[in-house]
């Protein structure tokens, strides 16, 4: 693969897991997840990115030699004593939402992010978790000012940790989030107002993902929609939006500017990598592509797309 621009223009802070997941072409146990996992592996595809996470005794050294595929560096991912993060899940025949069966926080549960950067990475992605640690590592990076920072959130932390999600939303520039949950943390049915209603509370822009359906942004009067890749095989929809998201933040931070024109772009090249990492179960498609796949991608899709 490329060799990255610049080292670890970006940092990430997420959950680094094992998963349980049940689709309609099959079921897997312990799967190698987590929204900072599924993050990095995707962003390191164009630039080099610090992971910022915890995991317990129990973490596999097969799946950390998965991350170390990948310029991504581990010297924020603490282990401590206790199981790692795990989550269960099933899909249904409409794989656009998961459903959770299991949620165990453990080594999550007592997390204190300590951040020793010799070089402070000017892009941030706040991944899916807790939002008091999304905040814990704001406190420590954003001063002096960060270029751009985004973040992403689920159903899980909007029911239990709404108030502390709101105090985040109100220091980072975009928001990324799937449709469902734009409506949930809203209560707008409608995902334009949605959009604005998420603006007025911080976020510059606000990026929702709609699975198959593709993705809106929205900034200041400015408004972009972007459909999905058409795939006739998808496996396993988990870790599609973190797979996005890397994919975006990555692109962004190689590119060292930010704009709507380049969050455009981000985004396209979001769309390309989750919709490989559907075609197979965890990480695994994403393990088996190089750079020139997602560029290839991109422009069958350009040509999809133009009318
Ligand atoms: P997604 O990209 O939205 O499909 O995210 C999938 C990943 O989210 C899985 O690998 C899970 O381990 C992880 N996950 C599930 N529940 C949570 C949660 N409450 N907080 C953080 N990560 C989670």
């Amino acid at each position: 693969m490329k060799t990255p621009r610049s080292p670890n223009s970006l940092a990430v802070i997420g959950t680094v897991a094992i998963d349980n997941i049940k689709t309609p072409f099959g079921v897997r146990e312990k799967v190698f997840g987590g929204s900072a996992a599924y993050f990095s592996y995707a962003a390191s595809f164009f630039t080099s990115v610090a992971l910022v996470g915890v995991v317990g005794k129990d973490f596999p050294d097969e799946y950390r030699a998965v991350l170390k595929e990948h310029p991504i560096d581990l010297s924020h991912l603490q282990v401590v004593e206790g199981k790692t993060f795990s989550w269960k899940g099933f899909y249904e025949h409409d794989m656009n939402s998961a459903k959770t069966l299991e949620t165990h926080l453990n080594v999550l549960t007592g997390f204190d992010p300590v951040l020793k950067f010799e070089n402070k990475p000017p892009f941030i992605f706040l991944a899916n978790i807790d939002p008091h640690l999304q905040a814990k590592v704001l406190d420590q990076l954003e001063k002096p000012r960060l270029k751009f920072v985004a973040m992403d959130t689920m159903n899980y932390w909007i029911d239990s940790q709404r108030d502390a999600l709101l105090k985040v939303m109100a220091r980072v520039d975009a928001m990324v989030l799937n449709d469902g949950e734009a409506r949930q943390l809203t209560g707008e049915a409608n995902l334009i107002k949605a959009a604005r209603k998420i603006r007025e509370w911080g976020p510059q822009y606000v990026i929702i993902k709609k699975g198959e359906h593709g993705v809106l942004i929205l900034g200041d009067n400015l408004f972009f929609a972007l459909p999905a890749y058409p795939l006739d095989g998808v496996f396993d929809p988990t870790g599609a939006g973190d797979s996005f998201a890397g994919g975006l933040m990555g692109y962004l931070a190689s590119q060292g500017e930010v704009s709507f024109e380049a969050i455009k772009k981000a985004a396209a090249y979001g769309s390309m990598v989750a919709s490989f990492a559907v075609e197979d179960f965890g990480l695994e498609k994403l393990r088996r592509i190089k750079r020139s796949d997602i560029e290839e991608r991109l422009d069958l899709f350009r040509k999809l797309s133009v009318f």
